[in-house]
This record gives structure tokens, sequence and C-alpha cells, in this order.
């Protein structure tokens, strides 16, 4: 069993809190948030509170990767047993060799960084069954893959 409650939960009203609540930030860093969601929804069994630290994590880490603004498109794409949640920026990105570390606890490239966003989001989505898939290019940007199936099957 977990040890949080898992709820079947709508991931459309999860993700659209957590950017009403970091909106704020991206505008003062001229950063626009675009949201697209693609299909019939479903439900999701998950921790809504777990889920909405993941997003808050990746979200932060977009807008800190653009100091000089941009856009940060979110989409949500429902797949057959799963759903897709893709976070992009035009961010400094990731060098290649750095990505397998980033769920590392401590690792951050931040002068004020903690280094343990990343490894709490992999947690999170491993104890809902899910995956994170990082693809990166320097100077380009960045796109952070989250999988989650419909049931975590306890
Ligand atoms: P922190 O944000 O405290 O540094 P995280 O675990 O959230 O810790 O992230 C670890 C490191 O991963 C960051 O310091 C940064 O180097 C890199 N990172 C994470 N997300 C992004 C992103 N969207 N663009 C560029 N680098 C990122
Ligand atoms: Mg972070």
């Amino acid at each position: 069993p977990h040890a949080t409650s898992f709820r079947k939960n709508d991931i459309r009203i999860i993700l659209h809190n957590v950017v009403t609540l970091l909106e704020p930030q991206a505008v003062l860093n001229n950063i626009q948030i675009q949201l697209e969601v693609e299909g019939d929804f479903p439900l999701v069994e998950s921790s809504e509170m777990e889920i909405k630290q993941v997003f808050v994590n990746i979200l932060k880490n977009a807008i800190e990767a653009m100091p000089g603004g941009g856009m940060i498109r979110i989409a949500l794409v429902a797949q057959t047993n799963s759903i897709l949640i893709r976070f992009n920026d035009e961010g400094n990105g990731i060098p290649d060799n750095l990505i397998p570390r980033l769920g590392e606890p401590f690792f951050t490239t931040k002068e004020q960084g903690t280094g343990l966003g990343l490894m709490m989001c992999y947690k999170i989505i491993a104890d809902h069954k899910g995956s994170i898939m990082i693809n990166s290019v320097v100077s380009e940007g960045s796109t952070f893959d989250i999988t989650l199936p419909l049931s975590a099957g306890e």
C-alpha cells in the first residue's frame, strides 16, 4: 500500500493550479506558459499532493533555466493506459553527460540550489509506476516527459 492516499485525479486540474501558482514568477522573468491538452482526458490514480510537488519542481526548474525569458510549453497527451505530460523550455539546456546525474541528491549547478527537487520527482514518479525522460540541447532547451499509468496497480 502507498504511504499517501491515491485517488482518481484529474491531472489537468492539478496542472492548471500549478501554472496559476507559478504564473507570477514566470511573468517577472518574461516567460509565457502555454498549456495544451490533447484528447479526452482520463483520471489518473495518484496522490494529488505528490503530483503537484513534481509539477512545481519541474516548472520552477524550467523558469530558472530561462533568465532571458521565452516560452514554456506544457502538453498533456492521453495514451492507451497512461498519460504523457511534456514540459518543454527554451532554457540553457543540460549537457548529455550530466543528464544521468540529475536525480542524485544534492546535484545542482545553481549557486543557491539544493539539488533535491529532481530526486524527489524521480521518487514520486517511481511510486506512481511512471517514468521521467529528459531530452535536452545545450543553449536551446530541455524537454521533460513524465509518463503516468492510469492505475499504479498497488
Ligand atoms: P536545483 O533546482 O536545486 O538545482 P534540481 O534537483 O531541481 O535541483 O535540479 C538539479 C539540476 O538539474 C539543476 O541544478 C540544473 O542543473 C538541472 N536542471 C533541471 N531542470 C533543468 C532545466 N529545465 N533546464 C536546465 N537544467 C535543468
Ligand atoms: Mg529545482
